[in-house]
C-alpha cells in the first residue's frame, strides 16, 4: 500500500517522492524510461566524459530555498554559463552586451553611452504582445534580425510574432559587459552529475522505484491514495481535447581528438547551419581527458516532448485539460508537462516544494 503513486522520475517528480518521505509518506515512482533524472540525466560516454544526455542543463536561481534544498544532495561545480553567437562571421558575446555592439560594428561604447544606443536603435514605444515586439522594443529591428529571427524560426518553426513574449525575454539585453548568459545569484553543475543528485533524493526507505513502466500499466494494480503526475496532461487524458505540441529536438554527439572545441559552453548559430547551437560538456566540468564531446542541437516537431509551445490557441487548450485536472481530488499534475510550462529547473523544483509543503497535499 502506497500513500503516493508518482509519475514521472524528473526533478518534479524527485523532489515531490523525497519531501512526501521525510514526512513519513510510503511513495513509489515510476517512470516509463530506463533511468531516473527525467530530462535532467546525465552519463559518462564510451570516451569517459560526463554527456548530457537530453541537452545542456546548467542550474540557476535566485530561490534560495530551491539551492539550499538540492544542495542537501550535491556539492556545486560553480560553473557559470557563457555564451556566444556566431553572426556575420564573428562570434559575438550573447545576451547582447556592451561587447557584443561594439565587436560588430566597430564602435567604443562604453557603460555611459550604451543607453543612447539602445535608445537610438530599441523602439521603447511598441506595444510587447510578442516575442518579436519584446526584442525589437529593446534593441531594434536589425539585431532582432541578426540574434533572434533565425534562432527563433529554427528552434520552434515559428516566427517570434506568433510566440508569447515570455520566450524571447529569457533573454536580456545587457547595458554593462556581464557575458555570463545568466545572471542569478546561485549557479552551478553538481558535482556528481545529475543523475547521481537524483539518485541521492531518492535513497530514502520510503521510496520505491519501478523504471520502464508506463503508469498506465500498473496504475490498476498498484493500492495507492493519491497521485502526483508529471507527464504529458494531455496523455493522461487520452488527448481528449487533441493533443498539445510540443516542441521536440534531435542531439547529435560528436567526441573530437582535440582538449577544447571552442572557447565557451554554448555557441549559438542564429543564421547558419540547421542546428541551433553547439554545447561542449567539458566546459560545465573541466573535466580533465585529450578527447572532448560536443553536441548540436536539431529542432524538430516529431520526437520526445521536451518544450511546451508558448502561444495563445496552446494555453486556451491546456486550460481545458487542466479545469479536468482540477475535477480529480487526488491527482495533481506538475512539472514542464504536467502543467505545460517552459519552466526551468528551479521552478519545476520550487512548485514540488510548494506543493507539498505549502500544505496542498495532505
Ligand atoms: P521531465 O524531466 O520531463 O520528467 C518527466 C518524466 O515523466 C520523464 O522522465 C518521462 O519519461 C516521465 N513520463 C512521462 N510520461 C510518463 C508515463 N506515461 N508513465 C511514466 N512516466 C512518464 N532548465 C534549466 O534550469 N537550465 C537549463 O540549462 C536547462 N536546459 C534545458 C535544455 C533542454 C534541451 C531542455 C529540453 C530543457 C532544459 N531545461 C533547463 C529545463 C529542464 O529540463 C526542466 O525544467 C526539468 O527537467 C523538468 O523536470 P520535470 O520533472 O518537470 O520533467
Ligand atoms: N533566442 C534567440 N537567439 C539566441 C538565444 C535565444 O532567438 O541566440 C530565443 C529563442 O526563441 C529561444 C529563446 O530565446 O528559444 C529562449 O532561449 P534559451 O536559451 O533560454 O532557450 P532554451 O535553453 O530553453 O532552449
Amino acid at each position: 500500500m502506497f500513500e503516493y503513486l508518482i509519475v514521472g522520475c524528473g526533478l518534479s517528480g524527485v523532489t515531490c517522492a523525497r519531501l512526501l518521505a521525510e514526512k513519513g509518506k510510503r511513495v513509489l515512482i515510476v517512470d516509463r524510461r530506463s533511468h531516473i533524472g527525467g530530462n535532467v540525466f546525465d552519463s559518462y560516454n564510451e570516451h569517459g566524459i560526463l554527456i548530457h544526455n537530453y541537452g545542456p542543463h546548467i542550474f540557476h536561481t535566485n530561490y534560495k530555498e530551491v539551492w539550499d534544498f538540492l544542495s542537501r544532495f550535491t556539492e556545486w561545480i560553480y560553473y557559470q554559463h557563457r555564451v556566444l553567437a556566431f553572426v556575420n562571421g564573428k562570434t559575438v558575446p550573447m545576451p547582447i552586451n556592451i561587447d557584443t555592439v561594439n565587436m560588430l560594428y566597430g564602435t567604443g561604447y562604453d557603460s555611459h553611452t550604451i543607453g543612447s544606443f539602445f535608445a537610438r536603435v530599441g523602439d521603447s514605444g511598441r506595444e510587447v504582445a510578442n516575442a518579436e515586439d519584446m526584442v525589437i522594443s529593446k534593441v531594434g529591428h536589425e539585431l532582432y534580425e541578426l540574434f533572434f529571427r533565425g534562432y527563433t524560426i529554427k528552434q520552434w518553426d515559428l516566427e517570434p510574432k506568433d510566440l508569447d513574449k515570455e520566450v524571447t525575454a529569457r533573454i536580456p539585453v545587457r547595458h554593462n559587459r556581464d557575458d555570463r548568459y545568466f545572471s542569478d545569484r546561485y549557479q552551478g553543475i553538481p558535482a556528481q552529475g545529475y543523475t547521481k543528485m537524483a539518485a541521492k533524493m531518492l535513497a530514502h526507505s520510503n521510496i520505491s522505484i519501478l523504471l520502464n513502466t508506463d503508469f498506465k500499466d500498473i496504475q490498476d494494480e498498484i493500492n495507492y491514495s493519491e497521485m502526483i503526475f508529471s507527464g504529458p496532461i494531455d496523455y493522461y487524458f487520452n488527448y481528449k481535447y487533441g493533443r498539445l505540441p510540443y516542441r521536440s529536438l534531435r542531439f547529435e554527439f560528436t567526441t573530437h581528438n582535440m582538449e577544447y572545441y571552442q572557447p565557451v559552453g554554448t555557441v549559438n548559430y542564429p543564421n547558419d547551419y540547421d542546428f541551433t547551437r553547439i554545447t561542449e560538456f567539458k566546459h560545465f566540468t573541466s573535466q580533465k581527458s585529450d578527447k572532448t564531446t560536443i553536441v548540436k542541437e536539431y529542432a524538430t516537431s516529431e520526437g520526445e516532448p521536451y518544450y511546451p509551445i508558448p502561444k495563445k490557441e496552446n494555453r486556451e487548450l491546456y486550460q481545458l485539460y487542466r479545469q479536468e485536472a482540477e475535477k480529480l481530488e487526488n491527482v495533481r499534475c506538475i512539472g514542464r508537462l504536467g502543467q505545460y510550462k517552459y519552466a526551468n529547473m528551479d521552478i519545476v523544483v520550487k512548485d514540488a516544494m510548494d506543493l507539498v509543503m505549502g500544505g496542498d497535499v495532505s
